[in-house]
Formats: structure tokens, C-alpha cells, sequence
């Protein structure tokens, strides 16, 4: 070790970086801060803190130790902030259950992450009765409600609220590695099963440094100081709201937890609680924005990061016309989450808006610790010239190991020791990076991903079809819309193609009913004479894509 040139014994503590360690300063400065659910409760950060000790001894009754996994099915809610500190903090892996996932592919990810408690909102009842005869580690199942009087399922041990009001108020967190897991979700991506990542106390911690750091230490717009009042509008299942919470709860902000996200109920918190921080994939705002309530509502100290997909120039017009200051932010499951930011540098908030909505739309500047490169077929690393258009690739403290479980998607991801995103982009002159394509071949519907492949087995399971291609197509609402395009067997050839187009909806509803899509995936059918192919004979996407991506433009 270099230091052994210095000193001869170990004489230091070596300070793991732990997630504990993001809950003392706001105690300290803010311990009457509130946290609200709602318009159900609220508490400070003082109770918070309790609560958290409460949660572990709770779970600790219910056979929670270190390393075991804890999943959890709900909306956002105090309950969901609780186990984001409770379950890592024991030394145990918080699965966050992506709950938007189809019911067999949800029981997919619980028995592959092996979860051995799952706690279920009373809204996952109905999916968790489908698939619950089907786990095969889950020994234990607690019931998370809003409501005091429900009764306790069948199936159920115990419900959250009873079990943590009557636990104790101590616990005594250990220290431990900071490599130890803390975190687990599933994304799914192009092909087969949801694919599980994974983060480390390290990984979280430095992750809420950084973002904390470039979202608070410039003069500019957008950013987030103690007086902020935040409210999450990414899901808690997913890349851990962005790791706002965390970040939120460092700097010791009043907090709002929406639940299940309703336009009404979101609106009404932004009013009554003053929210004025907040992160959405561009379809959340956009429901927020065109609901009739939002016009009665002052949304002029809102700032709101757009990810997930692009933002819009006109969502961000639309925006910026109410008064919000939005920009666009850049991550992905894979990267824990957040790579750039779309902040103004503090020269360009003398511009005039028109000039400043492209910069707010651009995919963002690298924030600190994370390294954005482009990379191009042959595996060279490409300039940073405005011009130069290349995969993006990066490396970071906290980007996921690897694909929990699978190997070759492991080190495919990580291939050449960069994290491989599938995105393709330039940086422009002024730094900023700018995503012009994607080539991971998916979908992504209202910041959900879609597997072009799922649809594609499906639509060629179809009797009549012989070749077919699914594409994500502009969709003004959902950002991208999936679109089957299909050639038809020669005994289909000559019929009616309305009919035709109605009995591949009725084959593809077959897939929805059995649990193996969701509804808003299914797609819009398009029926050709051929598809193209390339020089090697593959189908070509691209030529079709572009096709269709220009029959189907929206405005931006
Ligand atoms: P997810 O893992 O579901 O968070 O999806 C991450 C992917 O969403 C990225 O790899 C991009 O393809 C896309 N994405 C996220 N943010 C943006 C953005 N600002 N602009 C364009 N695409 C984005």
C-alpha cells in the first residue's frame, strides 16, 4: 500500500462510504423539515430517522439479515423512503419490483433476484394472486396500505404499519464494506427476460456526491438548495427515482411522496406543499401539464429534469411558457442513473428563451466522475468536435458491475472496459452531449421499454404472417408508439386487410390476457408486400424505421 512508506501500523479507521452515512447532516440542520405522503401524513426528519430504525427491527423480526433480498411492490411513499434506507443500511439488497413489467415477466425478476420478503401495496394484490403460486423464494409477504382498517389478505404475515408502529426505535447499523449490494431492479431491454442490475453502498453514495454537486454548486437554472421542496415523478422502482431521494434527503429538503401518479393529486401537491423541484420521463409532464386543473395552478417555481427519453422542443416551450425552468437530464438503468445534465452554463442564462430551449433539450453535460465518450465501430474512442457521431460509452464509480446473473450480457455490456449504452451521439461545440439515435434495437412508450423482439415472436406466431418487424414509431403522447410491420403468407395475400389487421389484434390480445404483454405495448399493425433486407440478408431496420418514423412525424 503507497501509505505504508508513511506510517508503519494501521492506526486510521477506514470509513466505508455507507448509505447511513447520507442521513446524519440533514439531522443536524434540519431535523423539523417535513416529509409528506399525500394528502395522508406527514412527519420531520426527526421521525423519519426513527422510522427507519423502526423498519429495521421490524424486518429484522421478520428474518431480514444481512444479504437477504427484500422486494417491494408500491407507488411512491414515505413507506417506499423508509426501505430505501432501512433495507441497505441492514446490510440487505432492496429489490425496487418494476411493477410496470408484464405479470410473468414481474415473477420472472422475483424469483431470479430470489427475493426472500416481498412487500405488496394492496394495488399489486391482483398480479401478486396471479403470479404468488409461482415464487420460489419468497417465504414471507407484507402487506403495504393506506388503509388502517384493511384486513390482512390471505397469503400475507403482516401489515407494514402495525408491524414498524410497535418495533423499537433503536437499531444498531453496522458498518460493513461499501462494495456490499444495496440495490437490485430489473430493466428490460431488447431481447428475453428483464435483465437485473445492481449497486453497491459505494456506488450510492458517490452517485448522490455527485449529482449533489452539479446540481447544487453552479449559478445557474435548475438547481436544487435546502430550501427546495422535492417531489419525485420517476418511480421509486425505477434507477431509484434517479437518486433524488437520496439526494433530497442529504441536503435535508421538505419531501413529497405523490403515491400513484395522478395528474390531480399532482397538481394539488405542487400547490399546497410547494413543490419546486422535480424529474419525469417528457409523458408525466406532459399529463400534468394538459390537465384542466394545471391552469389554475402557479407552476412558475417548478424545475423539472426531463429523462428518459428526449425532451421535446415544444414540451419544453410548453413548459418554459408556464413558467417552469426544465431541461433535460441523461441516464439509464445500467448507470445507476445519472451520467449528464442539461443545466445552462451561467453565460447562457442571458439568453432569450427561444435560444435557450435548444440548449435545454440537448441530452446535458457530463457531470462530475462520469466519463462520456463516444466510441466508434472499430472500438476508437472519437473527438469531442461537434461533428464526430459515435456510441456512447462510459466509465463511472457507479455504474453497474454487470447484468445480475448473466454472464455474456455482462461482459457484452462492459465490453473493452467501457459500459457499452447503445446510444448513439455527438458532443456539440460547446460540450454538451446530444443523443441522435439509439442502436440497441428497443422501444421505449412513455419511458417504458418495449422488446422489439417479444412483439416480434408474437406477430409471426400469427398464422397468416410470414416476416415481421417492430419498430418504435413518434407518437405525439407517448414519445414512441410500437408499429408491426408484417408481410402476409401468400394464402392471406388478397384479403382484406382491415380484417386481417383486426384477427393479428386478437392473436396479439391473446399474449396480454396470458400475462406476457401489457396492453399499451401492443402495436399498430402495417401490412407490406416485403421488408428490406441487408447486403447479409438480415432484415433492415433502419430503412424501415426511417419509413415509418417520417409517415408517422410529429412535430418535433
Ligand atoms: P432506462 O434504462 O429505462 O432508464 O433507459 C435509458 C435509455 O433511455 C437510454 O439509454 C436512452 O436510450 C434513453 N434516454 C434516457 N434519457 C434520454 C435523453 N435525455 N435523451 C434521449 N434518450 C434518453
Amino acid at each position: 500500500m503507497v501509505r505504508d512508506g508513511f506510517i508503519k501500523g494501521d492506526y486510521a479507521y477506514e470509513y466505508p462510504l455507507l448509505i447511513k452515512h447520507l442521513l446524519k447532516t440533514p439531522l443536524s440542520l434540519f431535523p423539523d423539515r417535513e416529509i409528506v405522503y399525500r394528502d395522508l401524513s406527514r412527519y420531520t426528519y426527526r421521525d423519519f430517522e426513527k422510522r427507519v430504525h423502526k423498519t429495521a427491527n421490524a424486518l429484522k423480526e421478520l428474518g431480514v439479515k444481512p444479504g437477504t433480498v427484500v422486494g417491494v411492490m408500491d407507488w411512491d411513499s414515505t413507506r417506499y423512503l423508509e426501505l430505501y434506507f432501512a433495507v441497505p443500511m441492514m446490510g440487505a439488497i432492496l429489490h425496487t419490483v418494476n411493477i410496470r413489467l408484464a405479470p410473468k415477466q414481474i415473477l420472472y425478476t422475483i424469483n431470479h433476484a430470489e427475493d426472500d420478503i416481498l412487500l405488496v401495496n394492496r394495488d399489486f394484490l391482483p398480479i401478486v394472486d396471479a403470479i404468488g403460486g409461482h415464487f420460489e423464494t419468497v417465504k414471507k409477504r407484507v402487506f403495504l396500505t393506506d388503509d388502517p382498517n384493511a384486513d390482512l389478505p390471505d397469503g400475507f404475515e403482516a401489515e407494514y404499519e402495525q408491524v414498524v408502529g410497535k418495533a423499537d426505535a433503536t437499531f444498531d447499523f453496522p458498518d460493513f464494506d461499501e462494495n456490499t449490494i444495496a440495490t437490485l431492479f430489473y430493466t428490460s431491454g431488447t431481447t428475453g427476460n428483464p435483465k437485473g442490475v445492481f449497486f453497491s453502498h459505494r456506488q450510492l453514495v458517490l452517485h448522490t456526491l455527485g449529482v449533489l454537486t452539479f446540481l447544487t454548486a453552479y449559478e445557474t437554472n435548475g438547481k436544487i438548495s435546502s430550501d427546495d421542496v422535492y417531489m419525485p415523478l420517476t418511480p421509486m422502482f425505477h434507477v431509484h427515482a434517479w437518486g433524488i431521494p437520496y439526494v433530497s434527503t442529504v441536503l435535508g429538503v421538505k419531501q413529497v411522496y405523490p403515491g400513484r401518479y395522478e395528474p390531480a393529486m399532482i397538481l394539488s401537491l405542487i400547490r399546497n406543499e410547494g413543490v419546486t423541484f422535480s424529474h419525469c420521463v417528457p409523458t408525466i409532464l406532459q399529463m400534468v401539464l394538459t390537465h384542466p386543473e394545471a391552469e389554475k395552478v402557479d407552476l412558475s417555481k417548478w424545475k423539472v429534469v426531463i429523462g428518459g427519453a428526449a425532451l421535446p422542443k415544444s414540451l419544453c416551450r410548453m413548459g418554459v411558457n408556464r413558467g417552469i425552468d426544465v431541461y433535460a437530464g441523461y441516464g439509464m438503468s445500467e448507470t445507476c442513473p445519472v451520467l449528464t445534465l442539461a443545466r445552462l452554463k451561467p453565460s447562457m442564462l442571458q439568453y432569450p428563451m427561444e435560444k435557450q430551449i435548444p440548449i435545454r433539450c440537448r441530452t446535458g453535460l457530463p457531470i462530475i466522475f462520469a466519463d462520456v465518450e463516444l466510441m466508434d465501430p472499430e472500438g476508437k474512442l472519437l473527438p469531442h468536435d461537434g461533428k464526430s457521431v459515435g456510441e456512447v460509452v462510459v466509465r463511472s464509480p457507479w455504474l453497474t458491475a454487470g447484468y445480475f446473473k448473466e454472464e455474456e450480457k455482462s461482459k457484452e455490456l462492459w465490453m473493452g472496459k467501457w459500459l457499452h449504452t447503445g446510444d448513439v451521439a455527438y458532443f456539440d461545440e460547446e460540450g454538451y452531449l446530444q443523443i441522435t439515435d439509439r442502436i440497441k434495437d428497443v422501444i421505449k412508450s412513455g419511458g417504458e421499454w418495449v422488446s422489439s423482439l417479444l412483439l416480434e415472436d408474437i406477430l409471426t406466431g400469427f398464422e397468416g404472417v410470414s416476416e415481421a418487424m417492430a419498430i418504435g414509431v413518434p407518437d405525439e403522447k407517448w414519445g414512441e408508439k410500437p408499429l408491426g410491420v408484417v408481410v402476409l403468407k401468400a394464402s392471406y395475400k388478397g384479403r382484406d386487410e382491415e380484417e386481417v389487421k383486426r384477427e393479428i389484434k386478437e392473436h396479439v390480445m391473446k399474449f396480454v390476457e396470458d400475462g406476457t404483454l401489457l396492453k399499451w405495448a401492443v402495436p399498430e399493425i402495417e401490412i407490406v408486400d416485403s421488408l428490406p433486407k441487408t447486403s447479409t440478408g438480415k432484415l433492415d431496420k433502419k430503412v424501415v424505421r426511417e419509413q415509418y418514423r417520417a409517415k408517422y412525424a410529429t412535430n418535433e
